[in-house]
C-alpha cells in the first residue's frame, strides 16, 4: 500500500486515503485534513511511507494511520476517552483529541522519555492554531506519560479506545482489562509475521477479535541501551 496515497499537500494526501477507499467516515476524514502530518513530520511530510523520528523509530505511514482511525472511530465519539501506546511523534494523538473533543480524553505513552517529549511538542505546535487541542492541553485532557505499554496504560485508568502503535509478542491483557466495555483495542501482534487485531469489548464485556491484515512494526520492546 505505500505510496499509493502520496500527496503534494495533506489535503491531496487525504483525499488519495479516500480514493484508496482506506478511509471513510466523514469525523475521520475531517480529523486527517485538520491534523497537518507536516506538523509531526518534516520530511517528505505526504509521502506514504512510514518516516524515521529518531531514535530507531518511524512514524507510521498515512495509510496506517487511517486506517486505524477508521477501525476505532465507534469507539472515538465525543466525550471519549483513548489511549494511544507508543505515541512516537504523536500524530495520532492529535488526530484522536480533534475526534473526541473537550469533553474527551487521550493519553499518548511511550518508553523513550524523548519521544514523549517529541509528541508533546508536536501537539503543542498543532494546537497553536487549533482551540480544542489547546483547550484540551489546558485542561489535561490532552496528557502525555513515559510508560511500557506492555505493563497497560496508567493505572487506574480504562478507555475506549485503545491504539498501539507497535507489534506486541502476544495480545497484552493489562490493555485488555483497561478497555471499557464497550470498547474497541487495535493492536498489531506477532513477531516474524504479525497481524493487526481489532479486539471489541460490547457493552456486556465479552470480547471478540477480529484479524485485519498482516503488517511490519517495529516491536513493543525495550527501549535502546542508555535511552529512556
Ligand atoms: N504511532 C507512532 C509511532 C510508531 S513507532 C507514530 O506514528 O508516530 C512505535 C512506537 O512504539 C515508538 O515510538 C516506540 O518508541 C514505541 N514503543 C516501543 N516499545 C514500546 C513499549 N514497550 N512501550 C511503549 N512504547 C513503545
Amino acid at each position: 500500500m505505500a505510496w499509493r496515497c502520496t500527496g503534494k499537500s495533506n489535503a491531496e494526501l487525504v483525499d488519495n486515503l479516500v480514493r484508496s477507499k482506506l478511509v471513510s467516515h466523514p469525523r475521520v476524514v475531517s480529523a486527517l485534513k485538520e491534523t497537518d502530518r507536516a506538523v509531526y513530520c518534516p520530511y517528505r511530510s505526504y509521502v506514504d511511507a512510514p518516516q524515521s523520528i529518531g531514535y530507531s523509530v518511524t512514524i507510521s505511514a498515512p495509510h496506517m494511520h487511517a486506517v486505524a482511525l477508521q477501525k476505532l472511530e465507534p469507539a472515538l465519539q465525543p466525550g471519549s476517552s483513548a489511549l494511544d501506546v507508543g505515541c512516537g511523534s504523536g500524530y495520532l494523538v492529535g488526530a484522536m483529541a480533534r475526534l473526541v473533543g473537550p469533553s474527551g480524553k487521550v493519553v499518548g505513552i511511550d518508553n523513550i522519555k524523548p519521544l514523549v517529549d517529541i509528541s508533546k511538542n508536536n501537539v503543542t505546535s498543532d494546537a497553536s492554531t487549533d482551540t480544542t487541542l489547546s483547550q484540551m492541553l489546558a485542561e489535561e485532557k490532552i496528557r502525555f506519560e513515559v510508560a511500557d505499554g506492555r505493563q497497560g496504560g496508567p493505572s487506574n485508568e480504562t478507555y475506549d479506545a485503545i491504539h498501539v502503535g507497535a507489534a506486541a509478542a502476544q495480545l497484552v491483557e493489562p490493555l485488555l482489562n483497561q478497555l471499557n466495555s464497550p470498547g474497541l483495542l487495535f493492536i498489531p501482534i506477532g513477531e516474524l509475521s504479525q497481524n493487526v487485531y481489532l479486539y471489541e469489548k460490547d457493552s456486556e464485556g465479552k470480547v471478540s477479535e477480529t484479524c485485519l491484515f498482516g503488517v511490519s512494526y517495529v516491536p513493543l520492546t525495550d527501549p535502546p541501551v542508555g535511552v529512556s
